[in-house]
């Protein structure tokens, strides 16, 4: 027996309601803020035009704005207050508009650089393969001012230890405390067990064997006569000698060497969204 719950799970009927929810119309206007963008992404400083979204597809938006006169710009981001009571963004270029009676009426695409800022990609740093920099890429004016309207949010993503003089991305190693190189000999240290004695691993090599030089013990077993310890550092750069090594940064960019207790720690900071989606909205709208 076929019950009606298992007729609405049959993939034709599905397929019928998708192109049926494709083609669907907004059934009631929702109200919406645009802010005007200006070509360099930044928002434009005038106070944002109020309005209603008349119609939405995945391709673009049918919208109003009130004004006593015509409306000139073309690149808007629009906010629309969603019936879950969330504000959702999208940025939308103008393809046609027209006056209406209180103020002006537009067709616009979910294109230009207003959606480009939203895109994801867009909200996170990356880093610059020729600087070794992190960067947004829109200049920082562009996010704070979509920020201050209250469309993105600030949200810190990662800490990361960047060269103190010019805040590229370095790397770090174990170096010479006296000049940072990282060009060392590590001496290996033998310690003989029954006689205590401990010396440079060179001086009990006696061609294939290991002869303690103090107690004259030959054929030494490691593990059971003996152990090796680590030795010292002697830097082929500057001749120091140091039984411990500083962890040393090197900067990718200026080559600054720096001791990365000096490492300069920043903050990596991208922006989240609430980014309206033309066939969730739809089937909220339902
Ligand atoms: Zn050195
Ligand atoms: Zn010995
Ligand atoms: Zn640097």
């Amino acid at each position: 027996m076929t019950t009606l719950n298992q007729a609405a799970a049959s993939p034709i009927i599905d397929a019928a309601r998708h192109n049926e929810r494709t083609e669907r119309r907004l059934t009631r206007v929702l109200p919406l803020v645009a802010w005007s963008v200006r070509a360099d992404g930044q928002l434009d400083e005038s106070a944002p035009y109020g309005g209603f979204l008349k119609d939405i597809s995945a391709d673009g938006v049918e919208f109003e704005l009130h004004s006593e006169s015509p409306i000139a710009q073309s690149t808007f981001v629009i906010g629309v207050e969603c019936p879950d009571s969330v504000t959702r963004y999208a940025g939308i270029s103008v393809r046609h508009r027209s006056e209406c009676a209180n103020g002006t009426r537009f067709g616009a695409a979910f294109d230009g650089i207003a959606n480009s800022v939203l895109e994801e990609r867009c909200r996170k740093p990356f880093l610059d393969e020729k600087l070794f920099q992190y960067r947004l890429p829109f200049p920082p004016t562009v996010y704070e001012s979509w920020e201050a309207a209250g469309i993105l949010k600030r949200s810190v993503l990662d800490r990361v230890m960047l060269c103190p003089r010019c805040r590229s991305v370095p790397t770090f190693r174990f170096a010479c405390r006296n000049c940072r190189s990282g060009r060392l000999d590590h001496s290996l240290l033998i310690h003989h067990f029954p006689c205590a004695f401990v010396a440079p691993s060179t001086d009990f090599e006696r061609g294939e064997d290991l002869v303690c030089p103090k107690c004259l013990t030959k054929k030494l077993v490691a593990g059971t006569d003996f152990e090796f310890m680590p030795g010292e550092f002697t830097c082929r750069g500057c001749g120091w000698k140091d039984q411990d090594l500083e962890q040393t940064g090197h900067c990718l960019n200026c080559e600054t060497r720096f001791a990365a207790h000096q490492a300069a720690e920043e903050e990596l900071v991208g922006y989240d969204a609430q980014r309206l989606d033309p066939l969730a909205l739809l089937s909220i709208v339902e």
